[in-house]
């Protein structure tokens, strides 16, 4: 039995679908929950607000790139510590424009997890079971040194000078050219995403996969969810047209950690006896330096983010390389006119790593508007955690410099533009800074409808199952009810995996 993909040329007027199961997004949790109650035998409709994209919609140009793949094309930012923050607008979510890096969470995070949230079945050997599922499907494996480059080496090099562990990155591809282009999408279709992974085993099974269809309310009845219902929209503009509903026994809202709480918001502030829908939102803000050295890097070469330490993450903080389209770097760059260019020219011999914090004080909130759909994000750094991006910038810069740099701009206010020697750079340790002086981003994001044990004080159980509305379940990243410390995806897919599993004993 084969399904359907229906994009927005198939759409005569209002329709409406009946299945076992509706999963809202296509997204790494929608993607894996789609598949997995499809194979187990249920018919299940998958309804994604973006359209599938194709090679030839990927665009080196970042500007057109995040036009057509990231909500706000790309611009969105939080309010209070402002933060840039993207979310992906399209089959398969996230995955499509992400670097592909798959990490499991730690032991002592999720040991963490389970101490504070009243959590039972969530340690990491409850967890392994998924990820491994996830990983063997995925081809999860750790990038071959033939598609490192020298801006990945390079930061080994660094590393093993300091006595620092680090590692190549585990990535969800197969046959990557290190073309260093994740960001705006894989020409080479190497990255594994869930639009030509996940979605079509999906397919195979049966599931009907509705593109440009906007989710804009939660059907209910009594205390049972019985379905979805929204309107289809045009790729890229996103005017509304047509109407749909599907009814269904189980809902799976998997809708990203930002539209999901509005969702249940605009469905008469749904499962939220708790009053924790659309709270907590945690993110992993990200600093990054860029460092020059003598000789050519070719930094364009190479996995997009290709090695990694673990070293500091007790400390708060994982190290990572990082590549994205030489314009957004350009962003973070200090100077204009003839500085900024001769910065730009420098980029051939250059590198540019980034550090994640783990700041779990740090929190916010995701609202729904009263017009629109863009959610109000508020978030601020919380001052106890300023500490942690200005030593993970150190650290960098002390890889950098073991490595052989000859400079690192850091990019934080009140440090010299440009810093020269390790002594210079010990301002980033011994300076009180403000949450204001990073230029940060935060793509990992978080926590808005966490799990926990007790239904007075999270949204779903640690099966993903809303405590308040039967029926109803979460899989995207907004089950985590903190910081994983490490990169989302994969933890984000093992979970969607098992709540799957409690989806389909149900039905
Ligand atoms: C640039 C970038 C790089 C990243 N790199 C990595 C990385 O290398 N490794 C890693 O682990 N993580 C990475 N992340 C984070 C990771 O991609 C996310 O954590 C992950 O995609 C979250 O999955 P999700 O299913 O929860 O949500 P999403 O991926 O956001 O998917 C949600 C889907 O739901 C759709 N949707 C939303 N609202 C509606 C609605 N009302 N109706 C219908 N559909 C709707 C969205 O369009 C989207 O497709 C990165 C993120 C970004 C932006
Ligand atoms: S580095 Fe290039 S080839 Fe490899 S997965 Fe990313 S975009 Fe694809």
């Amino acid at each position: 039995m084969s399904g359907a993909l229906r994009v927005f040329a198939d759409y005569r007027g209002d329709s409406v679908e009946e299945a076992d199961v509706v999963v809202v997004g296509s997204g790494p949790g929608g993607g894996v929950a789609a598949k997995e109650l499809a194979e187990s035998g249920h018919s299940v409709v998958l309804l994604e607000e973006g359209p599938p994209l194709t090679p030839d919609d990927f665009e080196l140009d970042s500007a057109i790139s995040m036009a057509r793949t990231m909500r706000e094309s790309g611009l969105r930012t939080t309010l209070g510590t402002v933060m840039p923050t993207m979310q992906a607008i399209c089959l398969g979510g996230g995955s499509v424009v992400n670097s592909a890096i798959c990490v499991r969470t730690p032991e002592f995070v999720l040991d963490e997890w389970c101490e504070r949230y009243g959590l039972r079945h969530t340690t990491r050997a409850d967890l392994d079971p998924h990820y491994d599922a996830v990983g063997e499907f995925l081809g999860i494996a750790p990038t071959p040194e033939a598609v490192l480059g020298r801006r990945n080496t390079l930061f080994r090099e660094g590393c093993d000078a300091l006595g620092y562990a680090s590692e190549p990155i585990q990535r969800n591809v197969r046959g990557c050219r290190g073309s260093g282009e994740c960001f705006t999408g894989c020409r080479a279709r190497a990255k594994q995403s869930v639009d030509i992974t996940y979605v079509p085993a999906a397919l195979r099974a049966g599931a009907r996969v509705l593109t440009s269809a906007r989710v804009e309310q939660v059907i209910v009845a009594g205390r049972r969810a019985v379905g979805v219902r929204g309107r289809f929209v045009t790729p890229f503009t996103g005017r509304v047209t047509a109407s749909f509903e599907v009814r269904a026994r189980a809902v799976v809202l998997a809708a990203g950690c930002m539209a999901t709480p509005v969702l249940l918001q605009k469905s008469g502030d749904l499962a939220n006896r708790s009053r924790q829908v659309g709270e907590n939102l945690r993110f992993h803000p990200g600093v990054a330096i860029t460092a020059f050295f003598d000789d050519e890097v070719d930094p364009s070469f190479g996995a997009t983010q290709g090695y990694q330490s673990f070293q500091f993450l007790r400390e708060g903080y994982k190290l990572e390389t990082l590549w994205a389209p030489p314009a957004v770097l350009a962003v973070r760059m200090p100077g204009s006119g003839h500085a900024l260019k001769n910065r730009l020219a420098r980029l051939p011999r250059s590198v540019v790593w980034d550090a994640i914090g783990s700041c779990n004080r740090s929190v916010g909130t995701v609202r729904s508007r009263r017009w629109g759909d863009s959610p109000r994000l508020s978030w601020r750094l919380h001052r106890s955690e300023v500490s942690i991006l200005s030593r993970a910038l150190y650290t960098l810069t002390e890889i950098a410099f073991a490595a052989g740099a000859r400079g690192v701009m850091a990019g934080v206010q009140g440090v010299p533009e440009e810093i020269h020697s390790l002594d210079a750079a010990q301002v980033l340790r011994n300076k009180d800074f403000n949450s204001g002086d990073f230029g940060t981003g935060g793509n990992h994001a978080f926590c808005t409808t966490r799990m926990h044990g007790d239904p007075a004080r999270g949204v779903v159980d640690e099966f993903g199952r809303c405590h308040d509305v039967e029926n109803l379940y979460i899989a995207d990243t907004g089950v985590f009810p903190r910081c994983p410390s490490v990169n989302p995806m994969w933890t984000g897919m093992a979970l969607a995996h098992r709540t799957a599993a409690s989806v389909s004993d149900a039905l």
